[in-house]
Parts: C-alpha cells; structure tokens; sequence
C-alpha cells in the first residue's frame, strides 16, 4: 500500500470531467506538486477532447518541470460506466459521442507509461483512504454529490468493482418508486432528489406551476441554475415554502440511501464530498437523525458520517496513487 510504503517517485493524476479536464503531479506521499485546469469543451467532440487530454498531461509535466524518470505512470479517473480491467471508457454522460474509447490503450502507446483508469467515484475514495479522513479505514463507502451522484465501495482495504466494473452507482439508488424521473431515465433515483441537478430540477418544477420563492430570486425558471445550492439551503432555513420541503427531502432521501448501504455493508465510516455535504454540520445534524433512525443499533454504533478533507483533489490524487499500489 502506497501509504506504508516509503519511496520516492512521481505520478500523474487526471480526473476528467464534463466541465474541467484536471491533471495533477502527485508524490507517494499524496500531496500535489503541480496542478493545471483546462476547460474540457466536451462539445467539441471526442477526437478533441482525447487530444486536448494528451496536450494537458504533457504540459504537466512540462511545466511542473519534475524529472521525467521519476514518473512511474498516470491514474486517470473519469465518470463510468467504464472498465479499469479493459481500460476502456464505455459511455460517460457529460462527453458526448464517446462510446467505447480505448483510454488505456491510446495514453500508453502515446506516453510509454503505466496507465491506470478508474470510476472517479472509486478514485475519490481511495484518495480519502490513503491520504484524506479515512486513513487507514478498510471498510467505507463514499459518496460524491455533484452534478450526479456517484459512490465508491473499499471492502478489506480494495476498491469493490463487481462482477463488471459497475459497482457503487448510489446515485441510481431507488428511494421511491413514484419518484421523479432521474438523469438515468428511471424513476425515483436519489440522484433526483439529492444531487444539485435533481435538487434545482425539482425547483423549477414548482416554479411552472406557478409558485413562488420568498426568499430567492426566481423569477424564471433559467434563474435556478446560476443560484448557489448554499442560497437555497439558507432560504430553505428561513422557511421559504418553495424550497424547504425539497431541501428536507434531499437530506432525508440521502439519509435513506446511507442507512441501506450502512446495513448492507456494515461499513466503518461513510465519506461525503461535494454538492450539499459543503453545507457541513448543517447538514450532517439532521442527516445523521435520519440515517440513525433507520439503520441497526449495531450497525450505526460503529459508523462514522464524516465530509471528506480532499474536496475536489480527492480523485486525481487516489487514481494517482493507485499507481504506486
Ligand atoms: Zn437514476
């Protein structure tokens, strides 16, 4: 394990993204010594997004002017589904036309390195593993709120893939089976309720029939996805009629989705990063009512809910160091 072990080496970490393409330096200590941000202009179409891809690597490690030598190879870590075993990129929802894109294979012949790909989800975390609140911890499930919903699964101290790399989609969870349509297509995901898309979607449903915000300034629906999640979690505290009960649900439904896995899985803590869990012990009070009222003693006894210290480095430096694993 990377974490134990003591060596010296370099590896480069690259979370892609449907907004950002980052690409990062990491040591084995986990700790980033250069880190560059482009934009991933996914709309260009996959030949460019693959070059614009290479090009950043390179200027990575051109820039951050470490020796080459000490370059043992590169994580990538992107939004599934894909196959770290195949190294191939099946689909991924934000990067139109990419359909079965052999990544492994294309950054290996080009750069003459290692080349691991990993479900960002999986990288965030391992990243907490190994360098962030869940040091040493063998057993948790981490769930990243953006956009969507992702999870990743450590049983025994490994990443948990299932039988076909699809492991971990906590996102696609059913909460409720008359839910809201979900990004997926289903009905009732918690990613519908919980993450910012499913959170602002609901909002503007309620905004097309006609109700109104007290506190936020929605006058039209276009308005909602520039407000802050921050914004709405304030006025949602301030008893705005609009958002409150949406904000409640999306703790609860969250809430729900954690007691399942915690029941499931027995795990010894549960990583939250992005989206709402930025609102911290704002949210984790009332989340941690719920989660406590719908798991078994036993199992909520040993259970740590804890907000993840990487952010958004989280993935870039756990594929990055699954290099030095
Ligand atoms: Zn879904």
């Amino acid at each position: 394990m990377s974490i134990n072990k003591i060596g010296n080496g370099l590896a480069v970490g690259v979370d892609i993204g449907g907004t950002n393409i980052r690409s990062v330096i990491v040591n084995t200590n986990g700790e980033i010594i250069y880190s560059l941000k482009v934009p991933t202009l996914a709309q260009q179409g996959k030949e460019a997004t693959i070059k614009r891809i290479i090009d950043t690597i390179q200027q990575v490690i051109n820039q951050s002017r470490v020796n080459p030598n000490k370059l043992r190879g590169i994580g990538i870590c992107a939004p599934g589904p894909l196959n770290g075993k195949t190294g191939i990129i099946s689909f991924t929802p934000n990067l139109p036309g990419w359909k079965d894109v052999p990544l492994k294979k294309i950054l290996e012949d080009k750069f003459a390195m290692e080349v691991v790909l990993e479900n960002d989800a999986n990288a965030a975390a391992w990243g907490e593993r190994n360098f962030g609140v869940a040091r040493g911890v063998n057993d948790l499930a981490c769930f990243t709120l953006g956009t969507g919903i992702g999870g990743g699964i450590i049983i025994d101290g490994k990443i948990y893939h299932g039988a076909d790399y699809g492991a971990g989609e906590f996102g696609h969870m059913t909460v409720n089976k008359d839910g809201p349509r979900c990004n997926c297509g289903k009905y009732g995901c918690l990613e519908a309720y919980s993450s910012a898309t499913g959170i602002k979607n609901r909002i503007k449903n309620r905004l097309k029939k006609g109700l109104k915000s007290e506190f936020l300034n929605l006058s039209q629906e276009s308005k909602v996805d520039e407000i802050k999640l921050k914004s709405i979690f304030e006025a949602a505290r301030q008893g705005d009629k609009l958002v409150a009960d949406i904000v409640e649900e999306a703790i609860n439904y969250l809430g729900i989705a954690i007691s399942n896995i915690a029941n499931i899985l027995n795990p010894q803590m549960v990583i939250l990063l992005g989206g709402i869990s930025n609102e911290g012990e704002k949210l984790l009070i009332p989340l941690r009512e719920e989660i406590k009222k719908r798991t078994l003693y036993t199992h909520y006894r040993s259970l740590k809910i804890i907000v993840g210290e990487l952010v958004d480095m989280a993935g870039v430096i756990g594929v990055a160091s699954l290099i030095f694993d």
